[in-house]
């Protein structure tokens, strides 16, 4: 089975960075189930195209599975030929840091839309045309497909289930690689591997981010879970607890595209994204996550090698629980290991724990904490730990009025126990600067509306 992904953006040999896969070499990859070969079919300045071609093993992949209906009882089937689990699991083993939205050697253009196209010369949609463009358009893609004949030498017989599919899009490459990685066996209908609930976690790892606001999100999940009902249930159950607000907060991207494409990424993608950029450029190399919740964050930090020494700190054990499972605490490798912690702790503790470190985020967590506890916060934050830089993002109650679903002076989420105006948010931060000795810069995440401003606003402190 075969893949391929081009760019046109300039210099598109830039791709063979973000895969971090030499254009230059051909490479191979030794799966579970075959081989994965990565070559690259066109390098150009202007356009450059890589390919991953997946060989299995049809008869071996048969071999002691004598029940069931699907196309592995059979010696002679279609596994070899089309898109399916076995090109997914290829992708995420192959191009697992571009996947994660990580790059060594180009981490702000693994950040950034750039226009990519993907060939899938025989994808199986069992569900028809329709179902294939109603997966992918809704996620920016001008989609070309055309249904593969039953027989060319026989054109009575009509199409088949398969198609060659073309998609187009201006988007990060970590988007297209998860894209592809949930759509692609959700539409093929079938897995080569056990359903369980790890694969809940995997596919909200995947698709947490565009998978709540998209309008076939539950034909997608029940695919993907191979229709196995406790599975969509728990799926669905933690896509909505974790997007609470975020479904809501599903924003037009005004920026995204020159073609005035619509694309829509969920707020908190933008929120990780703004964090990340200004804990890079500020060259912090130990970085806490304060009130890090299921670990959003420090799962992108911790791809990223300038971050040394990391540590995650929330009062939820189930919180911390999921973080460690999401990051894969107990299966990293030991260097990779070592740079991470996971504590147990309250903000609004004093806790030697959390010095000595470069910087601080507290992101969406002072909004939870209430406001008699907040000065004990800023003490454990800004007077004892006293990291050289924090950033604090919040939600800016002056946008609510933009949220559609939520009632009139209703707060975004259950557990908020107050949402400031930008004034409010600026008239704290300027305390805690003359209290502390910090200066405060402002920032915006998310679209601007010129009357009430983005929807999350953000204060970086320094010293
Ligand atoms: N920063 C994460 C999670 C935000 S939700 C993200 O953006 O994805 C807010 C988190 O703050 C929750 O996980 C909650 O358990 C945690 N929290 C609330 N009060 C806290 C406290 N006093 N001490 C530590 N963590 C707290």
């Amino acid at each position: 089975m075969f893949l391929k992904i081009g760019t046109t953006h300039v210099p598109a040999t830039d791709l063979g960075y973000l895969l971090a896969k030499n254009p230059a070499r051909h490479q191979s990859f030794d799966l579970a189930f075959g081989k994965a070969h990565v070559f690259y079919p066109e390098v150009s300045p202007e356009r450059c195209s890589v390919a991953l071609l997946v060989d299995v093993d049809p008869v071996g992949l048969v071999r002691g599975r004598g029940d069931g209906d699907g196309p592995l009882t059979q010696y002679v089937n279609d596994r070899p030929y089309a898109a399916s689990s076995f090109l997914a699991v290829a992708l995420a083993q192959v191009f697992s840091s571009a996947m994660a939205g990580s790059s060594r050697d180009r981490p702000e253009l693994a950040q950034t839309p750039i226009p990519l196209e993907a060939t899938i010369p025989v994808l199986r949609s069992r569900a028809g045309l329709d179902k294939l463009r109603a997966c992918f358009e809704p996620l920016g893609y001008e989609v070309q497909a055309t249904a593969l004949p039953l027989d060319e030498t026989f054109a009575e017989w009509g199409a088949s289930h398969y198609f060659s599919v073309h998609l187009k899009a201006t988007l990060r490459l970590s988007e297209l690689l998860s894209h592809l990685y949930v759509l692609i066996p959700a539409l093929d209908g079938d897995k080569h591997y056990f359903v369980g609930s790890d694969e809940v976690d995997k596919l909200l790892d995947k698709a947490g981010a565009w998978l709540p606001a998209h309008p076939e999100r539950d034909w997608i999940m029940t695919a993907y879970l191979k229709r196995r009902r406790s599975l969509v249930r728990e799926a669905l159950g933690k896509l909505l607890a974790e997007s609470e607000d975020e479904v809501q907060a599903e924003v037009e991207n005004r920026d995204a595209g020159e073609q005035g494409l619509e694309r829509s990424i969920s707020l908190n993608e933008q929120r990780m994204d703004a964090v990340a950029g200004v804990l890079s450029r500020s060259g912090a190399s130990s970085v806490l996550d304060l009130g890090c919740g299921e670990g959003n964050l420090l799962g992108r930090l911790l791809d990223d090698r300038r971050f040394q020494r990391l540590l995650g700190m929330d009062v939820s054990c189930m919180a911390l629980e999921r973080a460690a499972e999401r990051l894969h605490l107990e299966r990293l490798p030991p260097m990779k290991r070592a740079r991470i912690e996971l504590v147990q702790g309250s903000l609004t503790y004093r806790d030697t724990r959390l010095s000595g470190f470069d910087a601080a985020c507290a992101i969406e967590v002072i909004e939870h904490i209430d406001a008699s506890r907040l000065a004990a916060f800023e003490r454990t934050v800004f007077e004892y730990a006293q990291p050289g830089l924090v950033v604090v993002t919040t939600p800016n109650v002056e946008y609510n009025v933009r949220f559609e679903r939520l009632e009139h002076g209703a707060f975004r989420h259950r557990d908020h126990r107050f949402e400031w105006t930008r004034d409010e948010f600026k008239a704290w931060a300027e305390v805690i600067c003359e209290r502390y000795g910090y200066k405060v810069e402002f920032d915006t995440i998310g679209p601007v509306d010129p009357v009430v401003g983005a929807p999350t606003q953000m204060a970086v402190f320094s010293r």
